[in-house]
């Protein structure tokens, strides 16, 4: 069996594969480790079990996940050696890999070197890689990165018009995010077209709280919406999205506000949240536009305004569009958001079937949601799967 982990500053995630990766064994978690109220969470044969209890390292955290699994009521393995190898997500592994990797001490190494770019995130995702090595040191672990599908931007794509020792000395580019989840759903979307890869010119839409939008052309990332932090591109649950650079140095100058205060502004109280005055969460600012509330319709017709332009400037950049994919929270559950971005894109043989839009909520099932030339997909994410799929290979399983 595989054994997936998502480790983060005060969560761990975990998945337990079967060997084929078609099925999920147990799903688990570990939360607010090391804060007030941590507790865990397992589901596996069908019996969830959640316990809150101090949880005060991610030592701790790890020793509790294994002990889960194996737990004689409510686990899913008998031994330990059940689990044949497991997949780490990785967040940031700059331009140092271009794709999932074994983990040996200098891919450690090298992880470290990329903490400057994910300081959020690169140290807990060590932290998760030592402490799962510890537990389980006789199989392979393998690092899987959700940078690594844009490494095949081309410079001018990731370079910004800075001065290019930018670059060169501190490495400053576009990274892009969500690489793991674009990959997936477009590998997905060329088995659900049978249509060859090398031929598909996509642009996918990860819409949840985070939003990446993706041109994908021969299953290659063309370009991407989000840079090197992660604000950047269409406007989120609580992010901004593009803005003027400008304007934080006005904020700064003019309004007085520290960079740490514009920081919280642009990353936390931004985006859905911050147009529409109510909520981060798209289904509130539905039913509030729905219902009459007009800044709730204004945050809406934003975010469909900014995900429509990058859809026409990735067929620019790409040359042609065959296919759209919409995925995550919002892409998967919300056929209004899914017909405001596609509203108007006839031009680019871009056509919902109303219908078919319609039907495509929560079923975690793949649609065609199109009755054009371009077709749309509806295609639920699932990195972890990607994550033990990769896993599965590089182990040699
Ligand atoms: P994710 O980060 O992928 O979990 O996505 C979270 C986002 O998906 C939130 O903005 C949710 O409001 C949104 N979402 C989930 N279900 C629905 C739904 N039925 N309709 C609209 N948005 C949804």
């Amino acid at each position: 069996m595989i054994l997936t982990i998502n480790c983060g500053s005060s969560t761990i995630k975990y998945q337990l594969f079967s060997s084929d990766v078609n099925q999920v064994v147990a799903k688990g978690m570990v939360a607010r480790i090391g804060e007030d109220g941590s507790y865990f969470e397992q589901e596996a044969n069908g019996r969830l079990v959640k316990e809150t209890r101090p949880i005060p390292s991610h030592h701790a955290a790890f020793d509790i996940c294994i002990h889960n699994l194996l737990h004689p009521d409510y686990g899913a393995i008998k031994a330990i050696e059940a689990i044949e190898a497991v997949g780490h997500r990785a967040v940031h592994g700059a331009d140092l890999f271009i794709e999932s990797t074994l983990i040996d001490a200098d891919v450690i190494a090298k992880l470290e070197e990329c903490v400057p770019l994910a300081p959020l995130h690169n140290p807990p995702n060590l932290i998760g890689m030592r402490e799962a090595m510890l537990l389980l040191p006789t199989v392979p672990h393998v690092a899987v990165f959700d940078t690594a599908f844009n490494q095949t931007l081309e410079p001018k794509a990731y370079i910004y018009a800075l001065p290019y020792s930018f670059y060169e000395e501190h490495k400053i580019r576009k990274y892009g995010f969500h690489g793991t989840s674009v990959r997936y759903v477009s590998q997905r979307a060329v088995k659900v077209l049978k249509r060859p890869l090398s031929a598909l010119k996509m642009v996918v839409f990860h819409l949840g709280n985070g939003v990446t939008v993706t041109a994908v052309s021969g299953g290659k990332a063309v370009d991407t919406t989000i840079g090197f932090a992660t604000f950047s591109g269409v406007m989120m649950g609580t992010r901004s999205g593009d803005i003027d650079p400008g304007l934080i140095f006005h904020m700064h100058r003019q309004l007085g506000l520290s960079p740490d205060e514009i920081e919280q502004i642009v990353y936390k109280k931004s985006g859905l949240l911050g147009v529409s005055g109510l909520s981060n969460d798209m289904r509130e600012v539905e039913a509030a536009a729905q219902a009459g509330n007009v800044r709730c319709q204004l945050a809406l017709d934003k975010f469909a305004f900014m995900a429509k332009k990058y859809c026409g400037a990735f067929a620019a950049v790409m040359g042609g569009l065959d296919c759209l994919v919409f995925t995550a929270g919002i892409g998967e559950n919300s056929p209004t958001m899914r017909q405001m971005i596609c509203d108007d894109l006839q031009f680019l043989g871009v056509e919902l079937d109303a219908e078919k839009n319609e039907k495509a909520i929560r079923g975690k099932v793949e649609a065609v949601i199109s009755c054009g030339e371009t077709a749309v997909l509806v295609i639920p994410t699932n990195e972890e799967k990607m994550i033990a799929l990769d896993t599965k290979e590089i182990a040699g399983l």
